[in-house]
């Protein structure tokens, strides 16, 4: 009895009262029409627009209202592709920093993992953190040279991983190029019926096409693309013809990004069309990744901007370190041009209608969280998407491919993940490093306090 009157009096008090945010007069940008809605006030009330009008909102002594004259209202940014459980406590502030609000992480290494991943969801909802969805451990096999992997080989073994991910109540699986093609096979069913999409790299001894045909919701990384629609022989002799580096150390590192030029040299384009048919009827999404591809350049990357600002300064001294030595020089000389083949894929994926998520796979080196996402979205426009479309691939695709309702959109009922611009990133894609103050969950950040919250995080690490 107690307990009903107390619901009806909550209720009567939210249904009267003022909203905990307005942001008055502001542009809001839809990203999927490209269309802008000028001198609009957006009310937020328990983490969730409530209405977005151009009507006046009445607001009370204790809402929050943001003056958004001048600025550009865009959904909160997605980094699809990271790697940042161990590292959170420094990597969340910067994503905030930067206006990302979601991630999704692709494997860690702690044991732990699980009850770390469930920490950090409660703190998204908290409106502290970006909200993440993540698989836990990869699933693969033996030779996948990653701490932390599952090894799956039988049936068997698939099946009691997809338990494992099911009872963890992880939100996908991610597998490998070290599973075995018995075991991939079945997981994909037995994952299916679990009813946890299957994301990831392509499995060794797996073609592309069999992957998308058995439904794999994201290809990682153009490398698998190139697998799909390349001829191996030719592969194969273009990667033995290469001048090797006069260099010791690494030839693995060395082997492998003479693979990756020589695949891109051996497509066959009318293939790579038929592959990005295939994974649009299927609705196989693709993460290019094009930040980590140019990682083969280290110096280059070490030098995006606003790197230096997303890093300790002991992490910015090794990287910086590595990238001057004469082995990254002979690792970029050996990948050579990387720019070209990605403009060529992502041209293909385009006209086929594939859709493309902004992924950075922070966690590997020369690549600072946050600002790898910005710079991902330029990279995009540089390959071939418009600046509507880099948008799409960081907000509303996302939030469809992973099919998470009320994510990605700024109308009444959504959630209030939102990034407030100074300029309109329609006319340059770089505007989006130009931030104003982000909201996740209802949760106002100030730029000022968020970057000192990333001050705090890197001095901390650097203790
Ligand atoms: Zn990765």
């Amino acid at each position: 009895m107690f307990d009903s009157i107390a619901l009806l009096l909550a209720a009567l008090v939210s249904a009267d009262a003022h909203p905990d945010l307005i942001i008055e007069n502001v542009t809001v940008l839809e990203v999927e029409s490209g269309e802008k809605l000028p001198s609009r006030n957006v009310a937020i009330t328990d983490g969730s627009i409530i209405s977005v009008s151009s009507e006046p909102v009445e607001s009370g002594e204790n809402s929050l209202v943001i003056d958004g004259q001048g600025k550009f209202l865009i959904p909160g940014l997605w980094d699809t592709h990271v790697h940042s459980v161990t590292n959170w406590s420094w990597h969340a502030p910067l994503f905030l920093a930067h206006g990302v609000t979601s991630v999704r992480n692709m494997h860690t290494s702690e044991t732990e993992g699980y009850a770390i991943i469930r920490e950090i969801k409660k703190q998204a909802a908290r409106g502290e953190a970006p909200r993440m969805i993540a698989n836990g451990f990869i699933v693969g096999g033996a030779e996948d040279p990653w701490d932390g992997v599952l090894e799956v080989v039988t049936a068997e073994d698939a099946r009691k991983a997809v338990e494992m991910h099911r009872q963890n109540g992880m939100d996908f699986i991610k597998v490998y190029e070290g599973i075995s093609p018995e075991a991939y096979r079945a997981l994909m069913e037995m994952a299916e019926e679990a009813a946890l999409p299957v994301d990831g790299h392509l499995p060794g001894r797996i073609r592309t096409q069999e992957a998308v045909m058995l439904g794999q919701r994201t290809i990682e990384h153009g490398i698998a693309f190139a697998l799909g629609c390349s001829d191996p022989n030719k592969a194969e002799a273009l990667q033995a013809s290469y001048e090797r580096p006069a260099l010791a150390g690494l030839p693995g590192l060395i082997e492998f990004m003479l693979m990756l030029r020589a695949y891109d040299e051996a497509r066959v384009e009318e293939d790579c069309v038929a592959l990005a048919r295939l994974m649009s009827d299927h609705g196989t999404a693709s993460v290019p990744t094009i930040i980590n591809s140019l990682t083969a350049d280290a110096e280059l990357s070490m030098a995006t901007p606003g790197q230096r600002e997303a890093l300790p300064s002991s992490l910015y001294a090794q990287w910086s370190e590595m990238a001057a030595s004469p082995f990254s020089e002979a690792v970029a000389k050996a990948r050579g041009p990387v720019m070209s083949p990605i403009r060529s894929e992502i041209a293909t994926l385009k006209e086929a209608g594939v859709t493309i998520l902004a992924g950075t796979d922070l966690g590997n080196p020369f690549i600072a969280p946050g600002v790898s996402l910005l710079r991902e979205l330029e990279l995009l426009v540089e390959a071939g998407l418009s600046n509507r479309e880099a948008l799409e691939a960081a907000t509303t695709a996302p939030a469809k491919v992973f099919k998470l309702e009320g994510l990605g959109c700024i109308v009444a009922g959504c959630k209030a993940d939102l990034v407030l611009l100074e300029a309109d990133p329609l006319e340059s894609i770089s505007n989006v490093r130009r931030i104003s103050s982000v909201v996740i969950a209802g949760h106002y950040h100030s730029k000022s306090d968020l970057d000192r919250d990333v001050l705090q995080a890197l001095d901390a690490e650097d203790r």
